[in-house]
């Protein structure tokens, strides 16, 4: 679930030393050492140093690097006004395919903790982590325990072979044309997996700063109420549509959809890929035999490939918003909570708009079969 990154053992004999060492140290260095004794790491190197800062009360405040939208929402939720918390993303900017940048390894650097979704969505984070050099970081990784969908569960373009090769091969994935690993990273759209995520972001602000501990637990305990009663809202909301499949741009929606048993088709792996012709013949015959009358884009991706979808087959096109992106400011669990209503709200519009809405683009191949169907040879057309 967490871990401290390059940690040296602490030896037992060391522990008086350590003692020594929560009185000269900055707080939060002192918290991040507490943190890796109670995981069982052993302790940080008491020559370790601690970093330098022109201020020295932000230096006591619990410094928290998160990865993307998500991360951040669910963080900030947890920390309240206890720690710092700051995206590592620009927030318009998705974790698919991100390339890092210098300033991202002096934000880890710099950092007490860092919280990531995990699942290999943030591909970018290893050398990134080495590059930092910080061994008092504690790394929260929010999908420790979360249960996973393989991305061939949901995904037949790919084979058992290519798993079986992709498994610790990076090289293996770039032959996909999308960056991805064995499993689905896409758990936070899962609001009860979100649960999951906020509690291991709890244990792990409480693992780096102990004496936290009761507002941690508080905030998380006021976010989880309100995950709970917005994953009792979904669920009424679609519990109408039980079994309906729904379309999305890229590959984002397998948990939401298990969770509210309802199936999912997309047109590409990241939001980066461009479709093939043979998805979007794919989707195309999906909305055919599931009579769908909406397919769901998503806010930086899938506009155009599905505007012309949507035209060729004279349907409609909504939006199913993955929260990999946002404005500046959506760093917030209301943020979070938002969109997901936002999302259900138009899955439901989806769901119940009529869909002879693709009557025009039908009734000319109608036409051409109409006398061949028994059915209508009664019918006088003239
Ligand atoms: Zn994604």
């Amino acid at each position: 679930m967490k871990y401290c990154s390059g940690l040296k053992q602490q030896q037992d004999k060391d522990l008086d030393n350590l003692n020594g060492l929560r009185c000269a140290l900055p707080q939060h260095t002192t918290l991040a050492v507490m943190g890796a004794i109670a995981l069982g790491l052993g302790g940080c190197n008491p020559t370790t140093a601690p970093r330098e800062s022109a201020t020295p009360e932000p230096e006591e405040t619990l410094q928290v690097v998160t990865t993307f939208l998500p991360m951040t929402q669910f963080t900030t939720a947890v920390a309240g006004d206890r720690a710092i918390v700051t995206q590592l993303l620009p927030t318009n900017v998705g974790p698919h395919d991100y390339q890092a940048k210098p300033s991202d390894a002096q934000a880890i650097t710099e950092a007490d903790v860092l919280v990531k979704n995990g699942l290999e969505m943030e591909v970018f984070l290893d050398d990134t982590i080495e590059n930092a050099a910080n061994p008092d970081l504690l790394i929260i990784d929010s999908s420790e325990g979360v249960p996973t969908l393989t991305t061939e569960d949901h995904d037949e373009e790919h084979t058992e072979s290519d798993h079986d090769k992709a498994e610790g091969d990076d090289h293996a994935h770039a032959e996909h044309g999308h960056d991805h690993g064995e499993f689905n990273p896409h758990i936070w759209l899962d609001p009860k997996r979100a649960i999951q995520q906020v509690e291991n972001i709890r244990d792990g602000l409480i693992a780096a700063d102990p004496a936290g501990e009761p507002e941690y637990t508080a905030n998380a305990e006021a976010f989880i109420a309100d995950l709970k009663t917005l994953d009792a809202e979904i669920t009424a909301q679609l519990a109408p549509f039980f079994g309906q499949t729904f379309v999305v741009f890229h590959d984002f929606a397998p948990y939401f959809a298990e969770s509210y048993g309802l199936n999912v088709e997309m047109l590409v792996g990241i939001p980066e890929e461009n479709p093939s012709p043979e998805a979007v013949k794919q989707v195309m015959e999906t909305v055919q035999a599931e009579g769908l009358s909406t397919i769901m884009t998503e806010p930086q991706a899938g506009q155009e490939s599905f505007a012309s979808i949507a035209k060729d087959l004279g349907i409609r096109v909504s939006v199913f918003d993955p929260g990999e992106t946002g404005a500046p400011d959506a760093v917030n669990s209301d943020d979070y909570l938002q969109i997901m209503r936002q999302n259900t709200e138009n899955l439901v519009a989806g769901f119940e708009a009529p869909d002879q809405a693709g009557s025009p683009i039908w009734l000319p191949d109608f036409a051409t079969i109409m006398p061949e169907l028994p059915l209508l040879q009664g019918v006088s057309r003239w």
